[in-house]
């Protein structure tokens, strides 16, 4: 077994090794995306299993999706520890809720909640509150940003106003829609998502004896993406450790994606102060992408503001070189899904496999467009990816009729037996044309695959057989494989990447987000999402971006304020906004680093602000730029003929020589 430890470590740089065989204890990994985080705590948790420090079950992985929860057990698995846990924060919890709950509440758990938004809705309307959609939608999100961020109804009006939240309604309106829609909630013995977390750390908190029973059975934490933790999840990993101090954290800062939501990276930045003895690394080596995406990848994050010391290490590319990213701009929202569907058939003759390329949108309403294209183009896609395979419903129903269908041991032989059961649950010969229907039937069809591969791997492999197997990988969470290209939001792409991947609707308004306009922390968490976005990639990256919804519609969008810098100078769309902008051929227009929109030859230029936007200056550019041009003033007015380029500005930004007339 020495040599197995060996070989386990020698997949790991000296940088990753030190973390990966540091032993039990704090340790923290901070650096940025596709550096080997995942690989370096897969490792590190197989090397403490392997080298018998800890039991595989005596672990416990979280993470914050369950697209990421499912790639760590595929690595776990690839590893050879099957039975440490890699779970979401919700799911760990759900389940030791669903454990401790008969003996410390009453006989079963409490459902979740299946509507929320009727309950707040209720709320609301006892409150005399709009019952808008919209208005909905931000109430539900600010009680679940005061719920991850331990704020109770009673300290809400006093927390939001010390920290000048933007609240949906009055500060104690929104309070007491809050304490109805908890009260509502605990009426109708239901639980939303923050309650398995709130409702499990309360239990350890409280019930000596579970959290002994608890602590006894897990001895190491181990997690991912921790950038993204909220003072719940915080405080739900504090209960579980208990003052011990096993525990390894990863995370990059410039990935924390859900500050909306209550995350922050205060955790993984404080982590040293809080374990003074941990093992830190640090790593900087990109094994994930091609130079050509470390470096957009650097530039992407280089412009992000505000950076927290200790994020900003810049990525060095170790693969190969590979093709340059791709910028293109269509006319309107289907041109550019059908040109990527064209692109996505160039890549898949090329031998790309389908499972290797991801379409990845800002908001899910983007995904119908790319999901026609495909279809019309006879790819196939997954729009969820494999994690709630076993919650769908048809899967649910197919397992239920092949229970049942269980009853006589059927032969596998014939997969013609499963079929049939399928049949009944809505499997059709052929599959439908597209969208959910079809997305059903890749679903049931897995389930026929996997039959079909029992059959052959196991001698005399019955219906019995096959539906055991099933409830194992439905208990493991290890669905079957739907192979096809991910549709997925940048918020679900963390953590994964896949070889080839298209950026789409790289516009204004979508990315970023329309309401994060005029608000700079929001606006800064779009671009780590972009960042998060661009480093999915191996190989392939295109980013893409329309004009106008739809054909015909107005041509009132404008490519995103991120795209900034990143586009070659004599990239055509370059040019075709500048023809836009009615200039002649060969003059440069600027554009506003922080709207995108045109700077117009008669304005005042400030460091390449537009003068309308709403956003404060970038200090440390107008820092640089006054050393640059020997200017004392602080607003520094530019001769109304000259105009920055983009080229130009990086450069500054940059602090590189310009030869620009500038
Ligand atoms: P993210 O921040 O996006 O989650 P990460 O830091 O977790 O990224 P990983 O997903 O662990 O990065 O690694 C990125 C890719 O690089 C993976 O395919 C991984 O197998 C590979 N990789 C990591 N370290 C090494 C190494 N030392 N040698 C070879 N390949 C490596
Ligand atoms: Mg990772």
């Amino acid at each position: 077994s020495r040599q197995s430890r060996a070989s386990l470590l020698d997949g790991l740089d000296p940088e990753q090794r030190a973390a990966a065989a540091a032993p039990r204890g704090p340790v923290c990994v901070l650096a940025g995306a596709g550096t080997g985080k995942t690989r370096t705590i897969t490792h590190r948790i197989a090397h403490l299993v392997r080298s018998g420090h800890v039991a595989p079950g005596q672990v416990l992985a979280v993470t914050f999706t369950t697209r990421a929860a499912g790639e760590m057990r595929t690595r776990l698995r690839g590893l050879g520890v099957d039975a440490a846990q890699a779970l979401t924060f919700h799911a760990a919890a759900r389940r030791q809720l669903r454990y401790f709950w008969p003996r410390v509440v009453g006989d079963r758990p409490w459902d979740l909640i299946d509507n929320k938004f009727r309950l707040v809705a209720q709320a609301a309307q006892r409150v005399r509150l709009s019952t808008e959609t919209e208005v909905l939608r931000d109430l539900a999100s600010e009680i679940e940003w005061s719920k991850a961020s331990l704020v109770s109804p009673d300290d809400y009006p006093s927390v939001a106003a010390r920290t000048q939240r933007d609240t949906p309604a009055p500060v104690a309106q929104v309070a007491e829609v809050y304490r109805w829609y908890e009260e509502l909630k605990t009426n109708a013995q239901v639980l939303d998502f923050d309650d398995l977390l709130l409702q499990t750390t309360a239990v350890l908190e409280k019930h000596e004896a579970v959290a002994a029973e608890f602590r006894d059975r897990y001895r190491c934490f181990v997690v991912d993406e921790y950038q993204d933790v909220t003072p719940l999840q915080q405080r739900l990993l504090d209960a579980w450790l208990g003052g011990r101090d096993d525990l390894t954290v990863v995370g990059d800062a410039n990935q924390t994606i859900y500050s909306f939501g209550g995350a922050s990276p205060k955790s993984l930045l404080e982590f040293t102060r809080r374990f003074p003895e941990a093992t830190v690394v640090r790593l900087e080596r990109d094994y994930r992408s091609t130079p050509q995406v470390v470096a957009l990848a650097n530039r992407v994050i280089g412009a992000a503001r505000g950076r927290p010391a200790g994020s900003r290490l810049k990525l060095v590319g170790q693969r190969p070189d590979g093709p340059e990213p791709r910028f293109a701009e269509y006319e309107d929202e289907a041109a550019e899904a059908s040109a990527v569907a064209r692109r996505v058939r160039e890549l898949l003759d090329a031998e790309v496999p389908a499972s290797e390329i991801a379409v990845l949108f800002r908001v899910n309403a983007q995904s119908e467009a790319y999901e026609q294209a495909l279809t019309e183009a006879g790819i196939p896609y997954l729009v969820r990816g494999g994690e709630r395979f076993f919650q769908r419903t048809e899967v649910r129903q197919a397992m239920a009729a092949l229970r049942t269908a269980s009853m006589e041991p059927t032969s596998l032989e014939l997969v013609t037996a499963v079929r049939s059961v399928l049949a009944r649950v809505g499997l059709t010969e052929q599959p439908p044309s597209g969208g959910a229907a079809k997305e059903r039937w890749d679903a049931l069809l897995a389930l026929v695959e996997l039959a079909e591969e029992l059959a052959a791997s196991v001698e005399d492999a019955d219906l019995p057989r096959f539906v055991a197997e099933l409830e194992q990988r439905a208990a493991a969470q290890h669905p079957p494989t739907v192979e096809g290209v991910t549709l997925a939001s940048l918020h679900a792409a963390k953590g994964l990447e896949w070889d080839a991947v298209f950026l789409v609707g790289l516009s204004e308004g979508t990315m970023p987000i329309l309401h994060a306009d005029g608000d700079d922390a929001a606006i800064e968490e779009e671009r780590r999402l972009f960042y998060v976005g661009v480093t999915r990639a191996r190989e392939h990256l295109s980013l893409s971006w329309s004009l106008s919804r739809g054909p015909g519609s107005r041509r009132n969008r404008r490519r995103s304020r991120f795209l900034y810098g990143l586009i070659p100078e004599d990239h055509p769309a370059a040019r075709i906004a500048r023809s836009q902008q009615g200039a002649k051929p060969g003059s440069n227009v600027a554009r506003c680093r922080l709207c995108g929109g045109p700077l117009v030859q008669t304005m005042e230029v400030k460091l390449g602000r537009c003068g309308k936007c709403p956003s404060t200056v970038d200090e440390e550019l107008l820092e640089k730029l006054k050393t640059w041009r020997g200017e004392r003033s602080r607003e520094l007015k530019v001769p109304a003929f000259v105009v920055f380029t983009d080229a130009t500005l990086m450069a500054i930004a940059e602090q590189r020589p310009t030869d620009d007339g500038a």
